[in-house]
């Protein structure tokens, strides 16, 4: 049986993962958030005291990375070798780390092979950087979703504000420009819009005025 395939793709603080968890809520597909897998071999790195721009020792540590991903009632969450890292994943150390393992090309086709995998036996909306261009080519819809780096920074510090994380307008920009930079230049599966994605950029838009775009395009593409 084929599945149907949401692609969304865009850069850091476009509104993606918010977006796609409601979307995916209301028409009952799975949300994967492979920016979170990134974030948990980042995150392993770390605990192993490696420099995760350090690609041979990166790549020591694949052979027996174990990432799970389920789901409960809140949406994802992400298990590393066994243990619930959903939380610590979030962290600004994290960010930038998972930008970094995200260039290694070892650290991707593990990574996209996962993906795949749970895409091909679910109805999925799936975010990321290359989904409609790489992990998922044939994605039955295409978005690419992006917004100034102002405004994506803005969002970005106000969610983190709201989960009492300590951190600076200034340095949460930051953070995305270096991330928008490493992640558009890479040279394996790069962040870039694919030839058949519809671009919505959310610059000025209120949550729900970007939700309700992507809404109707989905319904009018599922028709
Ligand atoms: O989406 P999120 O901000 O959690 O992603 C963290 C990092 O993981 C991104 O900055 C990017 O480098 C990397 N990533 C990627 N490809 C994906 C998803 C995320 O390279 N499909």
């Amino acid at each position: 049986m084929s599945t149907i395939k949401i692609a969304i793709d865009g850069p850091a603080g476009a509104g993606k993962s918010t977006i796609a968890k409601i979307v995916a809520k209301q028409l009952g597909f799975i949300y994967i958030d492979t920016g979170a897998m990134y974030r948990a071999v980042a995150l392993k790195a770390i605990k192993n005291n490696i420099d995760t721009k350090d690609t041979d020792k990166v790549c020591s540590i694949l052979h027996d990375l174990d990432i799970d991903i389920k789901y409960d009632n809140n949406g994802q969450v992400v298990f590393l070798d066994g243990q619930d890292v959903t939380q610590e994943i979030r962290t600004p150390e994290v960010s930038i780390g998972a930008s970094n393992v995200a260039a290694i090309p070892e650290v991707r086709i593990k990574l996209v092979e996962l993906q795949r995998k749970l895409a091909a036996s679910n109805n999925v909306i799936m975010d990321g950087r290359d989904i409609g261009t790489y992990v998922l080519p044939d994605a039955d819809i295409k978005i690419f979703l992006t917004a100034s780096v102002e405004d994506r920074a803005k969002r970005r510090y106000e969610e983190m504000i709201a989960k009492n994380s300590f951190c600076s307008l200034e340095e949460v920009k930051k953070d995305i420009e270096y991330r928008d930079k490493n992640d558009s230049s890479r040279a394996f599966a790069p962040l870039k819009i694919a030839e058949d994605a519809v671009v919505i950029d959310t610059t000025g838009n209120e949550l729900e005025e970007s939700l309700n775009i992507v809404l109707q395009l989905i319904k009018e593409r599922l028709q």
